[in-house]
């Protein structure tokens, strides 16, 4: 069963349709105006924060470190920070072996464009495959995670996450940006001031059952204590995620990419713009928990009236290129 309004499915834990058909995000959504309101003051929240940056002399060459997927969004995103906030940015790329060679040469095509500096961290791919297959066999993100991505995706989020982290503080960044749409990243979550208690909690969660599971390699990726000490609080940067405060409208978001070179990959999934592991991820998530992991996200777009709910149905169902799932199971050694 699924939810009359959004299309969440019943199977996801936290969904709670009740009689009526209603899951408890649509039973608690305030609607659009509410939410674009609340949009605009983070909006200028963020506007606040790059003036008083500037008015501070940032030493850093760069205003901000893009996480680039060369997905649409963080592609789109890259564009907002250049051309609309107009910040020096430094765009960086988490290759996880996996990366679509159409996303690459998305990648090389947008960076040109926009005249974006750009680098690309390669983890050695015998650790990353260790941490795959060990996210495949232990979930150990907690189950809140595990609503919203697989938990390979998870994983690879968590490196990606304290890898930009370890860099902006070793560069003196101030701010680091994510391309999460309004579904992937909830609008509390839009702009977030990284803590020193934080980050040592967040790191320990997903260190230590990685380090147990996969071993002391693992530690090359993390925050360590020099990183801890050496950023006093007021240092460490802002995570910033602009299309959750800013309008998100998919054609839109299209149109203006296919204009910094752009195109559409014809390799990944319906759900996934640059990322081959995707399908066989959200295989083994479905498997395993009944829902498809990309629910949670597609059903807020559908409330916030983003997308169709028949069309998010359909997305969800279609299975992904079989060729692609069997050259990932070869290449992770399954
Ligand atoms: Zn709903």
């Amino acid at each position: 069963m699924n939810c009359r309004n959004c299309s969440l499915p019943s199977t996801l834990p936290s969904a709670r349709i009740d009689k009526s058909g209603l899951c408890i995000y649509c039973r608690e959504f305030k609607g659009k105006e509410d939410l674009d309101r609340k949009r605009k003051e983070y909006e200028s929240r963020f506007q606040q924060l790059l003036d008083a940056c500037k008015a501070t002399h940032n030493q850093s060459p760069y205003d901000i470190l893009a996480a680039y997927s060369g997905g649409k969004d963080s592609t789109f995103t890259l564009d907002l920070l250049k051309n609309r906030y107009s910040l020096r940015v430094l765009a960086i790329t988490f290759d996880h072996g996996f990366v679509s060679p159409y996303a690459f040469e998305n990648i090389r095509r947008v960076v040109e464009k926009l005249g974006i500096d750009h680098i690309t961290f390669k983890p050695d791919f015998k650790t990353l495959q260790k941490i795959f297959r060990f996210s495949i066999e232990n979930e150990f993100h907690p189950p809140k995670a595990l609503e919203r991505a697989s938990s390979i995706c998870n994983s690879c989020m968590g490196l990606v996450k304290f890898i930009t982290l370890k860099i902006a503080i070793e560069k003196e960044i101030p701010f680091i940006a994510y391309g999460w749409s309004p579904g992937q990243a909830p609008l509390q979550s839009a702009i977030l001031k990284n803590h020193l208690s934080f980050i040592k909690k967040s790191q320990n969660l997903f260190l230590q059952p990685l380090e147990q599971g996969v071993g002391s390699e693992v530690r090359t990726y993390f925050l360590d204590e020099h990183h801890l000490n050496q950023s006093k609080n007021a240092n460490f940067p802002y995570n910033i995620n602009p299309l959750a405060f800013l309008q998100y409208n998919e054609e839109k978001i299209y149109q203006r990419i296919q204009e910094l070179g752009w195109e559409p990959p014809k390799d990944t999934d319906p759900n996934s713009t640059n990322c081959l592991l995707n399908s066989f991820a959200n295989q083994v998530h479905i498997r395993k928990h009944h829902f498809h992991p990309y629910s949670l996200e597609m059903a807020e777009l559908v409330r916030e009236g983003v997308l169709g709910r028949e069309d998010v149905l359909c997305r969800l169902l279609e299975p992904g290129n079989p060729q692609i799932i069997q050259d990932v199971k070869v290449k992770l050694g399954l």
